[in-house]
């Protein structure tokens, strides 16, 4: 197995080209585009890897999943769904050309930013800083490592150049959705997104949510089937973005991409998987990430459809 992974590593080498690193968020600009890693948790507890698993990249984008949870956990469903809609939107990440005159929930999906950054306030905790430590105990929890922490440069460099994720949240609180004050929110949301992780906490998050809620390396429930079900689904819809029919077809499994250029993949009671290559396609998805995604469902018939 970990040979095989090795030579889709190796392999999908040759997409990098087509990609280029994050530059809209200045310190995600240097990273470096020829680094690629997978990691593979599987049902029975096996942990497969290859290349640069190990090398650490922020959260960004794959984040929103667990601030769906965290969401789902404090406030329940229908405070959720009244909010953000499950509806794939067919955009981008950070589209504001919706063409109705009134921004709703149904307009809004929590895999892009407006649903994220509005779902941050249905955490529950008296400030800002208490919502985020909430969801950074939910990422360490799920991930088994004690250790996860914020990247600061990646975090004050958006917080610093975050005018559209700014423009976003105005529009939100001028249509009524969102009422507090939008830089603690957007403080939240920025931290969130800089969560630094591997491929292997990527791949154990992942795992969580394929065996829905339960962490099937210490047999613990971390969250309810339900809410499992209700963020797998939403991936299957939206998770990649305006790229995520393309990608049913192509690779066929719920998945979360973020412009750090990580990649997380469920596979329904199977197996957690993390891949890693910063160099991303139009759509904000690592254009390698997702090749080795394509080759390993090839290789292994990952496909749910
Ligand atoms: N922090 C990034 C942003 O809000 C996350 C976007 C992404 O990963 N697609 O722009």
């Amino acid at each position: 197995m970990n040979a095989l992974l090795e030579k889709i590593v190796a392999d999908c080498g040759e997409y990098v080209s087509q990609g280029r690193v994050a530059t809209y968020i200045p310190q995600l600009a240097v990273a470096d585009p020829d680094k690629r890693g997978i990691y593979i948790v599987s049902d029975s507890g096996e942990e497969f890897s290859a290349g640069d698993c190990f090398d650490r990249f922020t959260m960004q984008s794959v984040v929103k999943p667990l601030i769906l949870m965290q969401a789902l956990m404090d406030s329940g469903i229908e405070k959720v769904q009244a909010l953000v809609g499950v509806e794939a939107t067919g955009k981008p990440f950070d589209a504001f050309n919706y063409s109705d005159q009134a921004l709703t929930g149904a307009h809004i999906n929590p895999m892009i930013n407006t649903g994220a950054i509005a779902l941050c306030t249905l955490i529950a905790g008296e400030t800002y800083e208490i919502k985020f430590a909430r969801l950074l105990e939910l990422a360490r929890l799920m991930a088994g490592n004690p250790n996860l922490e914020v990247d600061e440069s990646v975090y004050l460099s958006e917080k610093e150049t975050g005018s559209k994720n700014r423009a976003l949240a105005y529009m939100l609180k001028a249509y009524g959705m969102i009422y507090d004050p939008v830089e603690e929110i957007l403080d939240c949301y920025f931290r969130t997104c800089s969560i630094l992780v591997d491929c292997r906490d990527l791949a154990k998050i992942a795992n969580v949510f394929a065996h829905h809620g339960m962490n099937p390396a210490t047999g613990e429930r971390i969250f309810p089937k339900e809410y499992a079900r209700y963020v797998t689904a939403t991936l299957a819809t939206c998770g990649m973005y305006d790229g995520s029919g393309k990608f049913a077809l192509d690779v066929g499994f719920p998945a979360k991409s973020g412009v750090g250029g990580g990649i997380m993949g469920v596979i329904p009671k199977r197996m957690g998987i993390g891949v890693f290559a910063p160099a991303l396609d139009k759509h904000g998805n690592s254009v390698a990430g997702v090749h080795m995604l394509m080759k390993l469902n090839q290789e292994m018939d990952l496909s749910i459809y």
